[in-house]
């Protein structure tokens, strides 16, 4: 009898235990594995099964032989890396942005891989006490859309030399004198689209003294700032003497909000300005050459 009741109580606990590991089971999965946040950046010899490779096209896809790697600050709506190449360690930071309309001004792109290609070849070209940094397609999603008009746009239809957040800043602006070939607005919201971000999150991060934002064609160079600030002017007349471009620019009668070259000097940059190759095909290398010289000993 004691051994009956022995065996059925041993079968009773047994039968308790595995009902209770099998709430156990159900009810706490196994922990999530956790791998070290450095892992990610460590070369493997073997894939690394938690890397997907991003995948994107670019209708001028740019290689720098024998040079430094692009830093990736962002990404297009598309996935596109939007890349800056830094050239130099001194401590006067200067930053060149071409693309911000895309395929529209492709020509700034093509110029900018001139001068990063050129850069590399010449690195006396930057002084010793001075870093450049060159950030080549703002907008390649707008590149890789089209060649002219129809690329000047991000992909959400916004024209991104309206979308900053300066002070400014509107959705919307009366047309007259401005770009009237297709349909375009500055976004949601002052800031709102990623290319925009990227180039804020990398400007704030740095103190630069001076900035270009290359533009096409014709106008002339547009000191930043509302109304155009001292520095700035300062810089627009010295680049437009090395360039022959208009300084005072010309006046079409439109209204420019939003713009990165106004947002910036509004959050620390020492000097902006709008600069405008001479038409929508050519570099302009050697006149930018000229003024590459004069921008880099720029002290705002
Ligand atoms: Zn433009």
């Amino acid at each position: 009898m004691l051994c009956l009741l022995a065996a059925a109580a041993f079968y009773m606990t047994n039968l308790r235990a595995s009902a209770a590991t099998e709430v156990a089971e159900t009810v706490h999965p196994k922990a999530t594995e956790k791998l070290a946040a450095t892992s990610y950046f460590l070369p493997t010899l073997t894939p690394n099964p938690n890397y997907t490779p991003p995948v994107f096209e670019t209708s001028t896809p740019f290689v720098l032989e024998n040079g430094p790697r692009p830093t990736i600050i962002g990404y297009s709506l598309a996935g596109r890396p939007i890349e800056v190449y830094t050239f130099g360690v001194g401590e006067r930071e200067y930053l060149i942005v071409a693309g911000i309309h895309g395929g529209y001004e492709w020509n700034t792109i093509a110029l900018a891989n001139e001068l990063i290609t050129h850069i590399n070849e010449h690195p006396e070209a930057v002084a010793t006490d001075a870093t450049l940094y060159i950030i080549r397609n703002m907008n390649p999603d707008g590149e890789a859309r089209a060649i002219g008009v129809d690329g000047r746009v991000n992909n959400n239809g916004v024209d991104l030399n309206r979308n900053f957040p300066s002070d400014n800043w509107v959705a919307d602006w009366d047309r007259d004198g401005c770009w009237i070939y297709r349909p375009t607005t500055g976004g949601l919201y002052a800031g709102s689209e990623p290319e925009t971000r990227s180039v804020m999150g990398f400007i704030k991060a740095h103190k630069i003294e001076a900035l270009i934002s290359y533009h096409s064609a014709a106008l002339g160079v547009f000191p930043g700032g509302v109304p155009w600030e001292e520095p700035s002017k300062r810089l627009a007349k010295a680049l437009a003497n090395a360039t022959k471009y208009a300084y005072p620019p010309i006046d079409t009668g439109c209204e420019y909000t939003g713009t990165l070259a106004d947002w910036a000097v509004e959050n620390g940059v020492g000097a902006t300005v709008d600069m405008e190759l001479r038409n929508h095909r050519d570099t302009d290398f050697d006149e930018n050459l000229k003024a590459l010289k004069v921008f880099l000993s720029f002290i705002p």
